[in-house]
């Protein structure tokens, strides 16, 4: 099929008509198909129930330095889920705090602390500042822009290229204006575009200079060891980096479970410089005892180490890959060649972000909905819920069947043809 841009009138006309019928014969159908949230299907989710089993009263409930898991203390987690999660992240074990059962949380408590304290170094605690912005590389994860906008902290929009946030902008922004603070990432298989930071990137944001001397990178590596083909994405290591270029106390690291044993009830952790968790510590004694400890010795145990995350992530990835592939094969057939729509195709994490015609997402999204497919609300994927090209659709193909996820997904296709004839016909 042609380039729909190089169609007359007619020929558009007759293709909107043609999809029109076809759409309403999937709107008679009444169905419901929810890839709104990425969230893990239930085999996913079966591959951890062995788990369930690892601190059982058959078992010690003790770690290896005779910390009973049962009892409070142990603020920052057991030295065992610390040693787990530096491989994780590729950090030591001193940089590690492990925590309860959300890095969301991990990432709101942050901010929180740094409004009502500051950051180390900071000379007033954000709170009291006048303005407070973050950088915000869009399409991103709604949820950090659902902190930021709670707390009153302004955001500024960054382009997302295909190797990171647009770093021009990033340095230029970030070495101007002393009310940045910070900035959002999600370095690897990015949320929703898939995209991993080059080296190059990585690099300049460990050594640019910031003028606020209290710039914090929030770095939520949620997606470190999600992937779906079998030539994973190689991330830099960005503490590394950050201490390289002399910024040791730039980044605050984040990362859990959830996408590996259970969402919601799987082990959070957050890394940065020793002397930025000195200062955490102080604030997290006051806020708890201890995390669930138990629950850290339970996935330590399962997995063993990272090579039994590995092996347990491929087997996540025998999973996800086929719903990858129906996505972006289905994409192909539909929507490919027509001009009408772009799309990345990655190499893991939980998303496959779409671009239809600009001015064309939010009428897709409700079209789908009436149809049947819930999405994510379009705009979602941009600070305040504000798309400026109203184009980008965020697509979790990981909690539908394989069946129900092609029918979704050409339901979706019908929807972008005919918001895209629409488009070109206007
Ligand atoms: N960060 C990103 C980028 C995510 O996509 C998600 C969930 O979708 C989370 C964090 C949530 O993490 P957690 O379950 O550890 O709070």
């Amino acid at each position: 099929m042609n380039d729909w841009k190089t169609l007359d009138t007619d020929e558009l006309n007759g293709l909107l008509q043609d999809r029109q019928a076809i759409y309403e014969r999937y709107r008679n159908r009444r169905l419901r198909l929810d890839m709104s949230r990425g969230k893990p299907c239930p085999e996913q989710l079966e591959l951890s129930m062995g788990m369930l089993d690892a601190v059982g009263s058959a078992h010690s409930p003790k770690t290896a330095d005779g910390t009973d898991t049962r009892n409070y203390g142990g603020l920052d987690g057991i030295p065992e889920a610390k040693e787990l999660f530096a491989q994780m992240l590729e950090v030591q074990p001193d940089e590690v705090i492990v925590g309860g059962s959300s890095s969301l949380t991990m990432m709101h408590d942050a901010i929180a602390r740094a409004m009502l304290q500051g950051v180390l170094g900071s000379a007033a605690p954000w709170g009291k500042l006048s303005a407070v912005k973050f950088l915000c590389p869009s399409p991103g994860y709604d949820r950090h822009f659902a902190i930021c906008e709670l707390f009153g902290i302004e955001m500024i929009v960054v382009e997302m290229k295909h190797d990171g946030p647009d770093m021009d902008a990033v340095e230029k922004l970030v070495g101007e204006d002393e009310s940045i603070k910070g900035i959002w990432c999600v370095p690897k298989y990015s949320n929703p575009d898939g995209i991993t930071y080059s080296d190059e990137v990585v690099d300049r944001l460990a050594r640019m200079q910031a003028k606020a001397a209290d710039f914090r990178i929030f770095w939520d590596n949620a997606y470190a060891v999600h992937h779906v083909t079998d030539h994973p994405d190689r991330l830099k290591p960005i503490l590394e980096a950050c201490k390289a270029a002399g910024n040791p106390d730039r980044v605050f690291l984040f990362s859990s479970t959830s996408k590996i044993s259970f969402s919601g009830a799987g082990v959070a952790a957050m890394s940065a410089s020793v002397a930025n968790l000195n200062q955490i510590r102080k604030a997290l004694s006051v806020q708890t005892i201890g995390p669930d400890k138990i629950n850290q010795l339970r996935h330590v145990r399962f997995f063993g180490g990272m090579d039994g995350i590995k092996a347990h992530m491929d087997k996540h990835a025998a999973i996800m890959k086929p719903k990858f592939d129906t996505v972006l094969s289905l994409l192909e057939t539909e929507l490919g060649d027509k001009g009408i729509a772009s799309w990345n195709k990655p190499n893991g994490g939980y998303f496959i972000s779409l671009n239809t015609l600009d001015g064309c997402a939010k009428e897709v999204v409700a079209m789908a909905a009436e149809a049947g497919v819930t999405l994510t609300k379009a705009g979602a994927t941009y600070p305040y819920g504000r798309d400026p090209r109203d184009r980008n659709i965020r697509i979790a193909p990981s909690y539908p069947t394989l069946s129900e996820l092609g029918t979704a997904i050409e339901i979706l296709c019908v929807c972008v043809q005919i918001a895209g004839a629409k488009k070109l016909l206007s």
